[in-house]
């Protein structure tokens, strides 16, 4: 055992350890190799939980995940130049969704890689990583470990949350130096209190609201101030629009929840209050037609140089979202906010219309199944398993979802996000049952599947609680494709015949294969009873699905027949 003696002289990897555990991390996602496995060994040595993959981007995605549902920096721990450049993406992604992450790389010998004189794996990584993250940092000699991971963790934290990268030499690795305690860092993500005037202006503002609409996003679920969210909502009378990680901050089934009612109330709101929610193409950019021209806007968000981004900002309350939510519902209370009472008639009229047209769909008699049906049924057993947090991404598989599968708490929905990314999947699924204990429901696009489809080997090695349902349509968008100038399959095309169920069981997990509503409903209950790893084969008509989903006006026009 080690001495904790003050004056002992121990390995840069023992540092770096010290310093994680001091500041409280318990989790590190990976994949070993050069010169990073000493590193991970001693984390394991000290009881710290280390998670390794099968490729870094999968591992950095589940560190990102991590950071956002615990609000502490996710950890991802990478190889050299290959491996850092693998786990750079789910870095970047991290950095685009604001979730607290640090990826922590091992790198080639400094003085090789400046003269450029050609070692294994040589690139100049904190270089490479600077332009997607927060922060880059690298530490050049093992007494500055403690230092380098603690401004790696407030970096990460504080502010608007983001990657950091955080570059350790092999040679700083294995180099020695004397043990001394590391610093503990005070209050990484200090509250942020709104100015008193900017949160007048935004109660003044909402006052004169006859069509008010408040737009949770993933900003918001992030902050953990669910109670007092719930509050103001409910103290304005207004509707709420959740974005799609904010489902469930309110449960989807809340009276004032108007995402039924989606195209009504962005184009008819006059006042809207934004809380941790970006007008970006997610929200077309707060654009006409798609939103009244009219329209003014109130935006509580951390980030200053957020306000302004797409559309003037009449009331920005400059904050963290727990605080300043706190303080407009203190200023609401005395205030008097009257939502005409046509404005909730007219929302609940759209939604009564929504949601039988979309009950048609959902009860389809059609074979094979088309997303709608196959939905249905994990919506119905889902609606037995609230607590289980469900990960979302494909292009139709992803759009279908969000629409079909309620969520009923904070934090439970996992998806593509801010860039749209795919390949996400089960490493957000992997960190969300490592993170929660929560059961876990990943419904994957057979296409997206296909970036991290080996991580079910993850799945099975740690037994986690994880049911990945595979949408196999046999393709990008669709199956049914034909390419009239070769043998070869069309672009869009996967092979459809692909039995998905047979590749967990190659790991000992439980493999289930679903042709009809009843069949997924029969499979997806008996997975989440046995509460093992488990995936279903989910056969859809390969005719069915859009090209890119819900984005079609990101596509070119139809493509003419060459002459
Ligand atoms: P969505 O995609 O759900 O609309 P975005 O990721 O676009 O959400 O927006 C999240 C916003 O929330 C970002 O602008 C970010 O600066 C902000 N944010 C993140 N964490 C906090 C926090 N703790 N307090 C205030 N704002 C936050």
């Amino acid at each position: 055992p080690e001495s904790e003696s003050e004056s002992e002289s121990v390995e840069g990897n023992t540092l770096v350890v010290d310093a994680l555990t001091a500041n409280g991390v318990s989790t590190i996602y990976g994949v070993v190799g050069i010169p990073v496995t000493d590193l991970a060994r001693t984390a394991q040595d000290r009881g710290v939980r280390y998670l390794g993959f099968r490729n870094e981007q999968a591992a950095g995605h589940a560190a990102a995940a991590a950071g956002y549902l615990t609000g502490r920096p996710g950890i991802c721990l990478t190889v050299s130049a290959p491996g850092f450049l693998n786990g750079l993406v789910a870095l970047a992604n991290a950095t685009v969704n604001c979730f607290p992450m640090i990826q922590i790389s091992g790198s080639s010998d400094r003085a090789i890689v400046d003269l450029e004189q050609g070692d294994y794996e040589e690139l100049d990584q904190v270089a490479t990583a600077r332009p997607f993250t927060k922060a880059a940092y690298r530490v050049d000699s093992p007494e500055l470990i403690g230092v380098g991971v603690g401004r790696a963790i407030r970096a990460a934290v504080s502010g608007r949350p983001g990657g950091v990268y955080l570059d350790l030499p092999a040679n700083v690795l294995s180099a020695s130096a004397v043990r001394t305690p590391p610093p503990q860092i005070v209050d990484p993500s200090p509250r942020q209190i709104p100015a008193p005037e900017s949160v007048d202006r935004a109660v003044a503002l909402l006052e004169q609201a006859r069509r008010p609409l408040i737009v949770l996003g993933k900003g918001a679920a992030y902050a953990r101030a669910d109670a007092v969210i719930r509050e103001l909502v409910e103290a304005t009378g207004a509707p709420f629009l959740p974005m799609s990680m904010a489902k469930g901050l309110l449960p989807d089934d809340h009276p004032q929840s108007a995402a039924a009612a989606r195209s009504l109330v962005l184009a008819r709101a006059d006042v809207v209050v934004l809380i941790g929610a970006r007008l970006n193409w997610l929200l077309d950019h707060g654009r006409p037609p798609r939103w009244s021209a009219d329209a003014r806007f109130i935006q509580l968000d951390i980030f200053a140089t957020e306000f302004d981004s797409n559309r003037p900002i009449e009331a920005p309350v400059l904050g963290d979202i727990a605080s300043s939510v706190a303080a407009l519902l203190a200023a609401i209370r005395r205030s008097r906010i009257a939502p005409v009472p046509e404005w909730r008639e007219q929302i609940e009229a759209s939604k009564r219309a929504n949601i039988k047209r979309m009950d048609a769909q959902l009860h389809a008699d059609v074979h094979p199944m088309d997303f709608a049906v196959a939905l249905r049924a994990i919506r119905d057993v889902l609606d037995d398993h609230r607590d289980a947090i469900v990960v979302s991404e494909g292009a139709n598989t992803l759009d279908s979802a969000r629409n079909i599968i309620p969520i009923y708490a904070p934090r439970h929905r996992l998806d593509a996000g801010t860039w749209g990314v795919m390949g996400v999947g089960l490493g957000y699924a992997i960190a969300a049952a490592v993170e929660t204990g929560e059961p876990v429901v990943a419904i994957e696009g057979d296409s997206a599947f296909g970036f991290s489809g080996m991580e079910i080997e993850t799945i099975c090695r740690y037994k986690l609680p994880v049911v990945v349902i595979v949408f196999n349509n046999g393709g990008v968008y669709r199956g049914d494709e034909v390419n009239a100038h070769s043998d070869d399959p069309a672009p869009t095309v996967l092979l459809h015949s692909s039995r998905y169920d047979t590749l967990i069981e190659a790991f000992g997990g439980i493999g289930y294969h679903a042709e009809t509503p009843a069949q997924v409903a029969a499979a997806l209950r008996s997975a989440l009873t046995t509460a093992a790893p488990a995936l279903i084969d989910c056969v859809i008509d390969p005719a069915v699905g859009t090209e890119s989903g819900h984005l079609q006006m990101l596509n070119r026009p139809a493509r003419e027949e060459e002459p």
